[in-house]
């Protein structure tokens, strides 16, 4: 009885009692797009617009945000009794984008938006950046009137939705959404048949193959005036759907749009908890942030293997566990625990994986054949080669032909899963 009341008033203590939904929202969301704005070392986030979409496709139970995962964070707040009614985390290009040799002689600005349901009542969106340090500062704050006639509605341009695999309700099940990027009209029947290609590859790695009764899968029929994606270095400019190109931040096959608002735009067509374009290309490429979006290619040979290992970053906040030092400098500070669950700098390793870690295995674990499959702490990865340190020697995560993901990032995955079915 003392555990159950102790444990009770942690729980209201940090204001997590269960917020009833229907008391503070409408069944839709409400869009809050912004610009982020700044050069290395600085950013200002400022107000672009708010958007009312017909569809709410998160969870109705889980409103709070309890994984602590992404670069930055939103929380809003009913304004009469000032607690939080909804958060969650997420990361940015932007972001990625300062990290970047550019960002040191340029001030640049870039599109974000964060979605949230629509609020029955005046409420206060707060958005938080992560610093150098770990810790959250505020960035942006917002008051919101949900009667403001302001608030645009009516989808821009209304799209069929396609049905890849139903399980059930939104609100109790991941709902991940397929655009279309660099599709012709012609070639509506090939997206199709990609939707259903890929949707079967995200069933061939656990744990998702075991929760394939709690995921839907839909994909949204919009075509592009062109095929492909463009290719800056080679002068290739194609009409697309979603402004989608190679040699982000001059990484070759670093495949990106900086289109953000035009993406949403699409994906309000349906209710979704996860966007993932799928580009008709066959040039090796792709990429995913932490709750932004995910997007890999369809006609290459490594087209599956890509399209998991995004997924790893966009559902999960996963990090890459190879090393490559030419695209970023400094990604991830070697005094600092890193937030995602798949590396460590063994700052904080307690709160990592090392319940999976055997007590003879020693730490940081030689990379021979003896350690060849087991859980261990194996120096290299967030594209360093020194200080930051992954679970297993390979996975899908360091290198795309590893049979899936390691147990480390398998259960951050599951723990995800069950955040968005419950
Ligand atoms: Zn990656």
């Amino acid at each position: 009885m003392k555990k159950i009341l102790f444990l009770f008033l942690i729980w209201t203590s940090l204001g997590l009692a269960q917020i009833n939904f229907d008391d503070y929202f409408f069944d839709k969301t409400l869009r809050l797009d912004f610009f982020h704005t700044g050069d290395h070392t600085t950013e200002i986030i400022s107000l672009d617009e708010l958007i009312e979409e017909p569809f709410w496709g998160g969870s109705k139970n889980n409103l709070i945000d309890t994984f602590n995962y992404g670069n930055y964070k939103f929380e809003v707040r009913d304004s009469a009794t000032n607690s939080i009614i909804y958060s969650r985390g997420f990361s940015t290009l932007y972001q990625e984008w300062q990290t970047t040799a550019e960002s040191k002689s340029v001030v640049k600005s870039m599109s974000g938006t964060i979605t949230f349901p629509f609020p029955k009542k005046t409420a206060n969106v707060e958005i938080f950046r992560r610093e150098r340090n770990g810790e959250f500062a505020s960035k942006f704050n917002y008051s919101i009137n949900p009667n403001n006639y302001f608030i645009r509605k009516g989808l821009d341009n209304p799209k069929e939705v396609y049905e890849v695999h139903i399980s059930g309700k939104p609100a109790i099940c991941l709902d991940i959404l397929f655009l279309p990027e660099g599709y012709t009209r012609e070639e509506m029947e090939l997206f199709k048949e990609d939707c259903q290609r890929f949707a079967e590859y995200l069933f061939d790695y656990e744990p998702f193959s075991e929760y394939r009764d709690k995921i839907n899968i839909r994909g949204i029929l919009s075509p592009s005036m062109d095929a492909g994606s463009d290719i800056p270095a080679e002068d290739r400019w194609n009409n697309t759907l979603l402004n989608s190109r190679y040699y982000t931040f001059d990484s070759e096959r670093y495949l990106m749009t900086q289109d953000y608002k035009k993406v949403r735009d699409v994906a309000a067509n349906a209710p979704y908890d996860q966007i993932y374009i799928l580009v008709n290309s066959d040039k090796y490429g792709g990429g995913a942030i932490y709750n932004y979006y995910s997007l890999c290619i369809t006609n290459n040979p490594m087209g599956k293997e890509v399209f998991i290992h995004e997924f790893g970053h966009g559902f999960a906040g996963l990090a890459d566990e190879y090393v490559d030092p030419y695209t970023y400098e400094e990604f991830y500070p070697l005094d600092v625990e890193p937030w995602e669950p798949n590396i460590t700098t063994l700052v904080d390793f307690e709160s990592k994986w090392k319940n999976l870690v055997d007590e003879d295995t020693p730490i940081p674990t030689p990379s021979t054949e003896e350690y060849k499959d087991k859980v261990g702490v194996f120096e290299g990865g967030g594209y360093v080669a020194k200080g930051v340190y992954r679970p297993t020697q390979n996975s899908i995560m360091r290198v795309l032909s590893s049979p899936g993901f390691n147990q480390a990032s398998k259960n951050a995955i599951e723990q995800l899963l069950k955040f968005y079915t419950d």
